[in-house]
């Protein structure tokens, strides 16, 4: 099983025609609410490809019902906890040229315990591997305490801030960033650049780098395994990487080949660009295969 530590927000999505301005009140023509976070996004892609994940979270008690979505999305949620706290969530305003201006409040998300981290990581069996994203608290801890138990850790550092750089590189077996992330990690621009950098500063972990509409590279042992991505027409980029993480961890843990990993992981985001929104861009397993047989 993969568990996931992250975080659960509700996306308001309101259509307008411009930005708020200062001081302006604006009317919004349409508004959704949806199930969002980086956290759940890669729950929901991790169930959909086929693999047991529990997720551990906060999110508050009068938002049960999204809780309910991720159990029906085949989501183990025991260790979602609901509490008092505001859940996390992010006002987003769409334009009619589809740009987008986005408030983020990490509300319940920041709030994650030692507790919490310890009852869930006490579930975990010796070949599960443990999956964090930098959208909660207690990443430090969640990092440590599964090294500390012999898990396999998986981290994804999205959205990146400053004190991604200080968290302990050797508990983190498979470092998975999209090409501003890796950036920012190793102070250049270049792919061979980065490439380099990882290799001297992160020898012990395995590095997936996502390149948007140039697929991915995978740095590990000695090899480098470039795959190109699925050429699509793409309509919304949103939660791509998201998609592309849980059916790359799918299929690595249970089969630990990185060359069909990575191309399934390409299959399912190319199919997730073509279509609009987050969650409900991820396509199900059925898909990726009938993709992949074309
Ligand atoms: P993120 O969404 O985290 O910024 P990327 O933009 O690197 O991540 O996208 C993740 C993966 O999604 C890529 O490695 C690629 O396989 C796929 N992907 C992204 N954009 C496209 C695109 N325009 N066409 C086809 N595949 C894409």
């Amino acid at each position: 099983a993969v568990i996931n530590f992250g975080s659960i927000n509700i996306d308001h999505v309101y259509q307008v025609d411009h930005f708020v301005q200062p001081g302006e009140t604006l009317a919004s023509s349409h508004y959704q609410q949806l199930l969002g976070g980086k956290g759940a996004n890669q729950s929901i892609a991790l169930a959909k490809a086929g693999v047991e994940v529990k997720h551990v979270g906060r999110i508050h008690e009068s938002d049960a019902s999204f809780k309910q979505t991720m159990i029906k999305a085949g989501i183990d949620c025991k260790y979602v906890a609901c509490t008092q706290t505001p859940t996390g969530h992010a006002i987003i305003q769409v334009t009619p040229e589809g740009e987008n201006s986005i408030v983020l409040f990490g509300g319940a998300n920041q709030e994650l315990t030692d507790q919490d981290i310890l009852r869930a990581l006490d579930s975990a069996s010796d070949n599960d591997w443990v999956l964090t994203q930098n959208e909660t608290s207690g990443i430090e801890q969640v990092l440590r305490q599964a090294k500390d138990k012999g898990l396999k850790v998986a981290f994804n550092p999205a959205p990146m801030t400053e004190s991604v750089k200080s968290l302990p590189h050797n508990c983190i077996d498979l470092l998975i960033v999209n090409e501003v992330e890796a950036a920012e990690i190793a102070g250049c621009e270049a792919l061979d650049e980065m490439e380099s950098y990882f290799r001297t500063h992160w020898p012990h972990a395995e590095i997936l780098i996502t390149l948007g509409k140039a697929g991915v590279r995978m740095l590990r042992k000695d090899e480098s395994i470039d795959v190109p991505a699925f050429l699509v027409d793409a309509v919304d980029t949103t939660a791509a990487g998201d998609t592309f993480i849980g059916f790359f961890l799918s299929s690595y843990t249970k089969e630990h080949d990185a060359k069909t990993a990575l191309t399934r992981a390409c299959a399912a985001s190319a199919l997730a660009v073509t279509r609009v929104g987050a969650a409900q861009s991820i396509p199900e397993i059925a898909e990726v295969n009938d993709f992949l047989k074309k």
